[in-house]
């Protein structure tokens, strides 16, 4: 409605004749207040609170006042599957931001590492939690790490530890199980390479002693690559398992226990240690990238027989992502001995130098009209643009071939070299901009990815905040816009509280529509909405009828 209030005269709105439409876009009966300060801090850490702590372990791991703000809003479907908050410090944080940083040296006190961690939105959940780390110094000073670990560190100008490293990295050195999760794009990676490096002290000849496991085949290069990076100076050896290097280790059983560290995707891995081809009982360290992923249906009878081919009782389990639906959690709690849990900043919420925008297109030709005026207008390659299947992927890449641009598509039907060909011209800019489907929606490192566009609406929150996390990475600023048509209305809101949530701008008609059922974002999960063709006629079609004013020009409103 807000829209047609700003198109103004120039467009009429039957609401008549578009009841149904209008019943789409309806607020909530049980509309609920956006800033709850009624309920206290502390009913809204037991619902999170999945290790079941202690009343007194959760003020502890608080570190905070009883009066302070709660923003307790958004989505708390009955499974929680996507309750995004935890709790909202943001103005607190502004003004600590400006304090100067006390080393950890300093943090000699619960209050003063208590406030550290606030200053920093770490939020902990366990027992006997280490302290965080302030300065890359300190590894060396403090953790006895080898030099050459902070060498590669400088010579990568990594100037001072992110968020989750400051808290990951000396859990990880305890050697507890730890699961983690924060903003795509805020330095995850190293989080787990740089302690295991350390851990794992040089190399040594009993086969593999520390395990990586990725959801893609383009996530564990781009592992195996910060891996690499971070070992210059050990001559540590890793293997990235594909068909060549499970062949080669097939063919030669010694060179196996050469190597020390493993990445590889599940299904490559259980083929190879089904064959016999790979051993797993020296593995200290597993962690699985992109957890949630991994522990999903599909994944996880692959993820369960890796789990019980790590056969040593010494195993450190660790899983990282940016998203932990609530069931994951539950399961992940049940395999890991003690955990810890670390969350930065909100849970499930979209990196906050992301700019959000929806964007309604009415029907599908309206997604068309609008990507070729924001062509048109000019825009900061790259762009990245998700669909939801790869016959949609290749439609799309064939609509805008003949638009004057650089442009790519990538889908798992593309050979293993164009994928790789694609990804160092995307990084190199030779690509403007690359169609995708979820398969590039996790973990990949486009360091300048200026916009993502999601053409087809995500089939899950978890999906939204992957995609878009690929543009906004290392403090970078970024955009996302999202279209959406009717189809598309009622799961609207799970996108509006993911955009509340990250501090962008929402009209307020959005903030009052209806949560989508536990049902039906579990049916869409599932099987994505389906959709008319990406074709020129139907485009071409509705030029013709904007032209002769069937249609409003709302569709060329970007
Ligand atoms: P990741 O979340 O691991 O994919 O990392 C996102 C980006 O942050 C990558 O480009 C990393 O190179 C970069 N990065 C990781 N750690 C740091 C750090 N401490 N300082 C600056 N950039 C970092």
């Amino acid at each position: 409605m807000d829209l047609f209030k700003v198109l103004g005269s120039g467009a009429r709105f039957n609401k008549k004749r578009f009841t149904d439409d209008i019943s789409l876009f309806e607020p909530s009966n049980k509309l609920r207040k956006t800033n709850d300060t009624s309920d206290t801090q502390m009913d809204i850490m037991q619902e999170i609170n999945f290790f079941h702590n202690s009343k007194s372990a959760i003020d502890e791991t608080l570190g905070v006042t009883k009066d302070k703000k709660i923003t307790k809003d958004v989505e708390k479907d009955q499974e929680g599957e996507e309750s995004i908050n935890c709790y909202n410090d943001e103005n607190e944080d502004e003004d600590d931001q400006a304090e100067e940083e006390p080393l950890v040296k300093d943090l000699n006190s619960m209050d003063d590492v208590k406030s550290f961690r606030k200053r920093h939105r770490i939020h902990i959940y366990g027992t006997d939690i280490p302290n965080p780390f302030s300065s890359f110094d300190d590894l060396e000073s403090k953790y006895n790490f080898q030099p050459y670990i902070c060498k590669n560190l400088k010579n990568s100008a990594y100037e001072k530890p992110t968020p989750i490293q400051m808290q990951a990295i000396p859990i990880m050195i305890h050697g507890r199980d730890l699961m983690a999760m924060a903003p795509t794009g805020s330095g995850k990676t190293l989080a787990y390479i740089i302690p295991m490096l350390h851990d794992l002290k040089g190399p040594e000849k009993i086969g593999y002693r520390a395990l990586i496991i990725s959801p893609t085949r383009e996530l564990a290069q781009q592992i195996y690559r910060e891996f690499k990076k971070m070992a210059v100076g050990k001559k540590f050896k890793v293997c990235m398992l594909t068909k060549a290097t499970a062949a080669t280790q097939a063919q030669t059983p010694h060179l196996r226990e050469k190597f020390d560290i493993l990445i590889s995707t599940p299904l490559r891995l259980v083929h190879a240690i089904q064959q016999d081809i790979i051993e797993l009982k020296n593995v200290r360290h597993l962690i699985l990238d992109e957890a949630d992923k991994l522990l999903e249906l599909g994944f996880l009878e692959q993820t369960d027989e890796i789990f019980a081919a790590c056969s040593n009782v010494k195993l450190q389990k660790a899983l990282f992502s940016a998203t932990f639906p609530s069931s994951v959690e539950t399961l992940a709690n049940d395999f890991m001995k003690d955990p810890i849990r670390v969350v930065i900043g909100l849970k499930n919420a979209a990196t906050e130098t992301i700019k959000q925008k929806l964007l309604y297109v009415g029907q599908e030709e309206g997604k068309l009209i609008a990507v070729r005026q924001l062509i048109q207008e000019g825009f900061k390659p790259p762009v990245l643009i998700f669909v939801q299947s790869i016959e949609r992927a290749k439609e799309l890449f064939h609509e805008l071939i003949y638009d004057g641009i650089n442009v790519d598509v990538i889908h798992s039907e593309r050979t293993k070299a164009q994928r790789d060909s694609i990804i160092l011209n995307l990084k190199q800019g030779k690509i403007w901009v690359l169609i995708a489907t979820e398969l590039m929606a996790r973990g990949m490192d486009f360091k300048g990815v200026n916009l993502v566009i999601n053409y087809d609406f995500p089939q899950s929150v978890q999906s939204y905040i992957h995609r878009i996390g690929r543009t906004g990475r290392a403090g970078r600023s970024g955009e996302a816009v999202t279209y959406y048509t009717k189809d598309d209305a009622p799961y609207l809101k799970s996108v509006v509280n993911v955009m509340k949530e990250s501090g962008c701008e929402v009209p307020d008609w959005m903030l009052q529509l209806k949560n989508p059922s536990r049902e039906s974002k579990k049916r869409l999960r599932k099987k994505p909405i389906e959709r008319k063709t990406i074709d020129t006629r139907s485009t071409y079609d509705l030029k013709k009828m904007i032209r002769k004013k069937y249609v409003s020009n709302y569709l060329l409103l970007r």
